[in-house]
Order: structure tokens, then C-alpha cells, then sequence
């Protein structure tokens, strides 16, 4: 279903407005963690300000270690909910249990699969059985085919708003924290008729490669770009190495919207 021989036209997931996979780069901006209100308001605000739309968070955090932050949960999500109504964006949250799945739809505008969860095959049919789109992130140790099985597995239950995401693999590299497959990106674009995004934060794990690699994400033909950013990221309670602060933030953008990418 998700293959580009069975369907040669673009599929375009229509977010609140904003059409991911019409040609158009779209950019989606957001800190790791919802941890506060006031947290998710000021990175909402300076989204707000540069004329953009969609606005990440977790709510719901796979860590690695079970004594790190797990997240706020519901309460994340109630946060974000009241946060899109008030800076009229659209936000993207991961979800990862199929019983959340439910309730997560009354309070996001798309269910972000993470990439520990890409063959969490219950996960990936209770996000196919609802009608809202789903951002599906790339496994850690993914193939492409494995990656595109996955889609196809949402797609099976009758949901085709799907967004792919590369979000870096683990290779022996350890310069970076994971290895950014940008060759993944045509490559998605040939083999299947869904947009696909580039996670410059969590392939790269480096605030100094945002810039580059979210251009060469564009350059090689993604639909759009996701990096975090939090206002204050020496103290964020998750990924504090590769988050954006805000100043950086206008930076990156000023200098993405002076580049051919982003008008
Ligand atoms: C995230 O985007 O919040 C995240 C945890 O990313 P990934 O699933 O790609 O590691
Ligand atoms: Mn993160």
C-alpha cells in the first residue's frame, strides 16, 4: 500500500493546515520533554514568531536508563493540547503503549511513533485503527525495507496519513550519536508515496551539525526538517547536548531561510 508502484502520486499529510510532502519544506520545532507549561509556551512563542506551525514535545519518554525523566504522561499531553489551542500550531507527541493511543487523539494533532517502537507491531496497528496522522520514526537498527514494512503495517488498518522520519542509525561511528542516512531519503521518496522528514537533533546528537545536515536533508529532496529546542537546555531534563537554545534557534533559521531551502 505504502509502495510508489501502487500509487505514483505524492501522498500529502495535511496537518492543521500545513500539507507535509507538497513540495514545501516543513520544519517542526519543540523541545525533547514537555517539563512545564511555561517550558513549552516560550519554545511555542518563538515558533509562533518566525511564522511556523508545528511544535514537538514527549509526553511519554523511552529513556534509556529507567531512572532518567520518563515524562510528564497525559499531563504532557494536556500541556500541549492547551498550548496548540493558545498559538493556534499543531503539535506532534510519541506515543508508546496502544492503549494511549485513544486518548492521545483528543489532546494531539500527530502520533509520533519513536524509533524504539518501530516494530512495536501492536503499537503500529492501534496507530493504523485511528484518524490522525502518524509520524513513524526510522528503528535504531532499521533496514529500509524493515522501515517501509512498518508503514505498511499503519497502513493495513486503513490509515495512509503517514509521515516517515530518518532519524539516524547506529553504525561503529561514534563521532555522532547516531549516523544520519541521507541516501535513505530518495530513496524512501522512490520506494514509497509518503513524505519524509530528516531528525537532525537525534541523528546527528551535535547542536553544531543542526545547520548543515538540515540542509543537506533539504538539498537531497526531505519534505521537512525536526531539531529540538528548549529554552534553556543545560538544564533540560532530556538530551541537554543537542538541543537548540532560542537564540540559537533564530540563527538556525536566518540562515535556513537565506539558503535555496526554506523561502
Ligand atoms: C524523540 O523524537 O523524542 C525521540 C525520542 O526520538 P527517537 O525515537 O528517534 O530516538
Ligand atoms: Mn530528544
Amino acid at each position: 500500500l505504502v509502495s510508489r508502484k501502487k500509487k505514483p502520486e505524492n501522498t500529502i499529510v495535511d496537518i492543521k493546515g500545513e500539507k507535509v510532502g507538497d513540495g514545501n519544506p516543513h520544519l517542526v520545532f519543540g523541545p525533547c520533554a514537555v517539563e512545564s507549561y511555561e517550558q513549552v509556551a516560550t519554545v511555542a512563542d518563538a515558533i509562533k514568531g518566525k511564522g511556523l506551525k508545528l511544535l514537538r514535545g514527549g509526553a511519554f519518554k523511552p529513556r534509556t536508563s529507567p531512572y532518567d525523566f520518563q515524562g510528564l504522561g497525559i499531563e504532557g499531553l494536556k500541556i500541549l493540547k492547551r498550548i496548540a489551542d493558545e498559538y493556534d500550531l499543531a503539535v506532534i507527541s510519541e506515543i508508546v503503549s496502544p492503549a494511549d493511543i485513544e486518548t492521545a487523539v483528543n489532546y494531539i494533532d500527530v502520533i509520533q511513533i519513536g524509533a524504539r517502537n518501530m516494530q512495536n507491531f501492536e503499537l503500529l496497528k492501534a496507530a493504523g485503527a485511528v484518524k490522525k496522522p502518524v509520524l513513524l520514526k526510522r528503528g535504531i537498527s532499521a533496514t529500509i525495507e524493515e522501515f517501509i514494512n512498518a508503514a505498511e503495517y499503519i497502513m493495513a488498518q486503513g490509515n495512509g496519513q503517514i509521515i516517515l522520519c530518518e532519524r539516524g542509525i547506529r553504525t561503529y561511528e561514534r563521532a555522532t550519536r547516531n549516523t544520519l542516512d541521507i541516501s535513505a531519503v530518495p530513496i524512501l521518496k522512490q520506494e514509497t508515496h509518503l513524505p519524509v522528514l530528516v531528525d537532525v537533533t537525534h541523528s546527528t546528537g551535535r547542536r553544531d551539525l543542526l545547520l548543515p545536515t538540515a540542509k543537506a536533508a533539504l538539498a537531497i529532496g526531505a519534505d521537512g526538517v525536526m531539531a529540538e529546542v528548549h529554552p534553556d537546555p543545560a538544564v533540560a531534563l532530556s538530551d541537554n547536548a543537542q538541543q537548540m537554545d532560542l537564540k540559537q534557534f533564530d540563527e538556525f533559521m536566518k540562515e535556513l531561510r537565506s539558503s535555496a531551502f526554506v523561502k
